[in-house]
């Protein structure tokens, strides 16, 4: 599998990509061309554009959470006359808002559905052979419970959000597996158990993605420590992570740095 990072908060010196606060990775696996999540806007198309791949190859297009920093770009993909697969929970269409405004999706469960080849499902769907996206993520490490970010609008009712449809991709090789997230707000240590379970593989060869540490807190540390107890081989930490919690990483486990361009063989 290859991985390239179209979209991420962070640019490398003296490369001329755009960044932006948002997420998209492009993944070749065998004969299919996956695309992880969009980014907020049109930067992934750009940056695509500059790094010559070519985005009508794409065989699905599979979302992590309904954040418009996520879910943003798709208009702009649709745009290209993109009308292929596109995998996502139940959820994460939903109007969604906090004290900023609105932060779900800019399209609609109907008009992405009228569009594109829609599958919606809380279970895992297998996007190739050997690359699996997970669904909805159970809790089951006693930390991580699920935090409430701003309002969700579900049957007519705006209630709290606490994201459910939040999930990961999973890459199974023979010695272990890959996890690829977004912002893991279902937990980056719930993510990882629920990928050991699904795929009946205990070694994590490595995890790429936003985790949604931020603040320095317990939960920080806990995170850190499970990480480097469950024997993570290798940490891509993006997007979410801030670098209070990166030092905080480092100082259990190596992290490497991630940004636009990074291609990853795995
Ligand atoms: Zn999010
Ligand atoms: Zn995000």
């Amino acid at each position: 599998m290859k991985l390239t990072v179209l979209t991420d908060n962070n640019t490398y010196i003296d490369q001329y990509y755009l960044g932006e606060p948002a997420l998209c990775f492009y993944i070749e696996e065998e004969d299919r061309r996956i695309l992880f999540d969009t980014g907020y806007s049109d930067v992934f198309l750009k940056n695509a554009a500059k790094m010559r791949i070519d985005l009508r190859e794409i065989s699905a297009v599979a979302f992590s959470h309904g954040h418009n920093d996520h879910t943003g770009g798709l208009a702009h993909l649709l745009n290209t006359g993109y009308r292929g697969k596109v995998v996502a929970h139940p959820d994460t269409f939903l109007r969604r808002g906090d004290e900023t405004g609105e932060i779900g999706s800019p399209l609609s469960e109907e008009e992405i559905a009228g569009k594109c080849e829609l599958t919606s499902s809380r279970e895992p769907v297998r996007l190739s052979k050997d690359l699996l996206w997970l669904g909805e993520i159970p809790e089951t490490v006693a930390f991580e419970k699920r935090l409430p970010i701003g309002r969700v609008l579900k049957d007519g009712s705006w209630e709290e959000d606490r994201i459910f449809d939040d999930t990961a991709l999973v890459c199974e090789r023979e010695n272990g597996i890959f996890v690829i997230t977004g912002c893991s707000h279902s937990g980056i240590c719930n993510i990882i158990e629920y990928a050991r379970k699904i795929t009946g593989k205990q070694n994590v060869l490595g995890v790429i993605g936003g985790f949604h540490l931020l603040k320095e807190d317990d939960r920080l540390l806990q995170t850190a420590k499970w990480l480097k107890d469950n024997g993570v081989l290798s940490l891509y930490p993006c997007h979410c992570v801030s670098l209070a919690a990166r030092i905080a990483l480092a100082k259990e486990m190596p992290i490497r740095e991630v940004a636009v361009g990074m291609k990853l063989d795995i």
